[in-house]
């Protein structure tokens, strides 16, 4: 069996690159004798050289990237920069940045489709609000969000993107989604994907819970949902928490 993967989004913390070196030194302590799971932590990018430069078994990635590689784009990181700096994955079509930065699903395409170009591995963030999952549009929203996200990709690239299933809902509310809900997802994912990849490799395709995941609720999304790993906000901040979460894979 594969390795459970489990990815910190760090999002706009911690304040300083001490801060942030602190943290991940002593995640990468509590980890070091883990072998169950493949352990990526996303920081803000300010940070991302200092803490590549500390090599141990943590992976690094980045929360967000540009489609163009280089040019007249004020303000954006590419896809090349982040692969020649050292990540190896990076977080695409957040919520928070659906929302406040109004992503839409073609540009989330284009950042897919810059990630697998340039090796770097895309964690695809896909999820309904309240109201969605209240009007029963779930499976409509993520559909959308799929098949827009994932257009214009061949088969072989589709298998290398990651998808993390995070109800807006549920996202720094405490009140995470429950392992038949998420289960219910994973199960609607696969069969949309089966569709558009080579059978065989179905069972490559990586699925992650994101939503208020902590050291109690991690190991019924890993028994009862059967996910292959999760994605940790708030609690990938707090070192003794995610190790709690490592340690459920
Ligand atoms: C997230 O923002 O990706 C996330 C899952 O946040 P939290 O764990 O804090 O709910």
């Amino acid at each position: 069996m594969s390795k459970k993967l489990i990815v910190a989004n760090w999002k706009c913390n911690p304040l300083t690159s001490n801060e942030a070196i602190k943290i991940f030194k002593s995640i990468a302590t509590k980890y070091k004798n883990y072998t169950k799971a493949e352990v990526v932590i996303c920081p803000p990018d300010i940070f991302l050289k200092n803490l590549l430069a500390l090599k141990n078994k943590l992976k690094v990635g980045a929360q967000n990237c540009f489609w163009e590689e280089k040019g007249a784009y004020t303000g954006e990181v590419s896809t090349v920069m982040l692969k020649n700096m050292g990540c190896q994955f990076v977080i695409i079509g957040h919520s928070e940045r659906r929302k406040i930065n109004k992503e839409t699903n073609e540009e989330i395409n284009k950042k897919i489709i810059a990630a697998l170009q340039n090796k770097l591995i895309p964690i695809l963030c896909i999820g309904e609000n309240r109201e969605e999952r209240d009007h029963e549009l779930t499976f409509d929203i993520l559909e959308k969000q799929i098949k827009e996200g994932i257009a214009n990709l061949e088969k072989t690239k589709i298998v290398k993107i990651v998808f993390a299933y995070e109800p807006i809902w549920s996202i720094g509310s405490g009140n995470s989604a429950n392992p038949k809900q998420i289960k219910e997802v994973k199960n609607f994912i696969i069969n949309l994907i089966a569709k558009k990849i080579v059978k065989e490799n179905i069972s490559n395709i990586k699925i992650l819970y994101g939503g208020s995941v902590n050291g109690e609720n991690t190991n019924a999304y890993f028994t009862e949902a059967e996910m292959n790993g999760v994605l940790v906000g708030g609690a990938s901040l707090k070192p003794e928490e995610f190790a709690k979460i490592i340690k459920s894979a």
